[in-house]
């Protein structure tokens, strides 16, 4: 992760006083998808948290703004995702089909678009962003586009005159912008309209039909670079962005906004480029399968996170991300560090960076900050999940938490709430994707090669813990008294701690000794270290 936003002006906040400009309020934002595969954070970063950005901007100066996401579903299945277990001969029932009217692949839902948009319906609302989601297959069927079609049908020449200059398409001069959903097969892919007159279509599909139908209803849609600026002009949009492969030089953006300008007479809305959300380096595909749904990440992180990941960083920068990597843990670390400044607990490098780092703060927040709550380090709740019992006995292991931790003692019932969660989902988070050197467990035997290695310096060192662990109240006691016990023994701290992770966890390193004592209990910890120095 590069370019992190260090100015007290937010991406963001740039594009909204540019949207303002435009008109007065209220302003729309917009984001489309096509339900083509399981959406994902990659399709969340432009379709719905780069147009979010722009609103929770807007809604900052005060404005009313609405932020529309378009299922693309009118358009076809053109593609089977990894993973349904469908099989080949079974394709053709879905293949060619709008999504909107394509069968379910997966049981317990109504149709292809169905399956695929539940999650975001779902869980649009946990991440703090209210969508007005609409089918773009219903939008035409209530007669919403009839008008747009006439026109797109009756400038045809123009439109392909346009296209032809900005992208060098190569679409005959007769080319209708249009499909036409086969009254036959109703599939709507494989249709090809032959002209056009008197409000009829003629058309034909690859199925063999050939008929002559209106255009309008919901029996045709508009060719996708028409499609796309019908939305904009339909539902007045101020703000959209797109993911990155839509902006290439005579792509469909530059299109689009040359087809509003010189056919439509339309301003344009501004457009901003996403570039992609990587994982691990890679593409997420829903197709291919390596993807992060919504649903993952609130299982094993909170929605504010994400929502930070995506105010840090300017739409047009690359993020890499991974849960099983480093990011992750660096992630945590980031909003944590926000958190304090913005709390005043902490000041970043400079003031611009302190005045920034509160804003995205305060963006990535469900509804305004409140009061400060207690922060549980992640890397301490990544220890604490492991070894306590914290969701049968919350109040009993409490004592624990506050012993390794320098939270206050007084917690109040929303900040015990806040920190069982944290729990919940960092152990989800260990389970699931951790790298190994993150899992903790106490070795409960132990190893007597660990044991062969130990010299005479070493057990004197270690025989003389348990009593100093004993007069330690802090875990930062307990890391004093193995630096004491090291230097009167003769070790090198650097080998003390070695033996001791080796002794506790079966590993070379791990987090701090002192944490690790109190999360397991002293007297468990003591009671190994005078077995291992015997
Ligand atoms: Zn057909």
């Amino acid at each position: 992760m590069v370019s992190e936003e260090n100015e007290i002006e937010l991406w963001s906040e740039k594009v909204a006083e540019q949207v303002i400009l435009r008109h007065k309020p209220p302003y729309i934002v917009e984001g489309m998808w096509t339900p083509s595969g399981f959406f994902h954070i990659g399709n969340a970063r432009p379709e719905v948290f780069t147009p979010y950005s722009v609103k929770r901007a807007l809604e900052d100066k005060k404005v009313a703004v609405k932020q529309n996401f378009i299922i693309d579903d009118f358009d076809a299945v053109r593609k089977i995702p990894n993973g349904l277990g469908i099989k080949k001969e079974d394709e053709k029932k879905y293949l060619g089909f709008p999504c909107a009217t394509a069968p379910s692949p997966i049981p317990g839902y109504k149709t292809w678009a169905d399956a695929f948009v539940s999650q975001l319906k779902n869980n649009a609302p946990k991440f703090g962003v209210e969508l007005n989601i609409m089918s773009a297959y219903e939008t035409y069927k209530e007669g919403k586009f009839n008008d747009l079609i006439k026109f797109s049908i009756e400038h045809s020449k123009e439109i392909v005159k346009v296209w032809k200059a900005v992208a060098g398409t190569k679409k005959d001069e007769d080319f209708v912008p249009l499909q036409v959903l086969c009254e036959k097969c109703k599939r709507i892919y494989y249709t090809k309209v032959l002209s056009f007159e008197n409000d009829l279509v003629n058309y034909e599909c690859e199925c063999g039909h050939k008929g002559k139908i209106s255009p309008y209803n919901g029996n045709a849609k508009l060719h996708w670079r028409v499609h796309w600026v019908a939305h904009w002009i339909l539902h007045k949009v101020d703000f959209e962005s797109a993911g990155k492969d839509h902006f290439s030089k005579g792509g469909s953006v530059d299109v689009g906004q040359a087809l509003m300008k010189e056919i439509f007479k339309v301003n344009p809305p501004i457009q901003l480029l996403t570039e992609f959300l990587q994982l691990g380096g890679a593409k997420m595909s829903g197709s291919v399968g390596n993807v992060i749904d919504l649903e993952t990440w609130l299982s094993v992180a909170h929605p504010e996170l994400f929502r930070f990941m995506n105010f840090s960083y300017r739409s047009s920068t690359a993020i890499n991300f991974s849960f099983e990597d480093n990011s992750f843990v660096l992630l945590n670390d980031r909003f944590e560090r926000a958190e304090r400044v913005f709390y005043k607990e902490e000041e970043a490098e400079n003031e611009k960076r302190t005045q920034a780092l509160s804003k995205i703060y305060e963006f990535s927040c469900i509804g305004k900050p409140g009061k400060r709550m207690v922060q549980l380090p992640f890397s301490t709740a990544v220890l604490l999940s492991q070894v306590l019992d914290f969701e049968n006995n919350f109040e009993e292991i409490l004592p624990k938490i506050l012993e390794t931790t320098k939270i206050p003692k007084d917690l109040s019932k929303d900040e015990k709430q806040k920190i069982k969660e944290k729990l919940a989902r960092t152990k989800s988070w260990v389970s699931r994707f951790a790298p190994e050197n993150f899992r903790i467990e106490f070795s409960e035997s132990l190893d007597r090669k660990v044991l062969a290695e130990l010299n005479s310096e070493l057990i004197a060192a270690i025989s003389s813990l348990p009593k100093k662990i004993s007069n330690s109240n802090t875990p930062e006691e307990v890391q004093q008294a193995i630096y004491d016990s090291a230097k009167a023994s003769n070790v090198k701290p650097k080998d003390l701690f070695r033996a001791l992770y080796l002794i506790l966890i079966g590993k070379e390193r791990g987090p701090k000794i002192g944490s690790l004592v109190f999360a397991f209990g002293k007297e468990k910890v003591k009671k190994r270290l005078i077995e291992a120095s015997k």
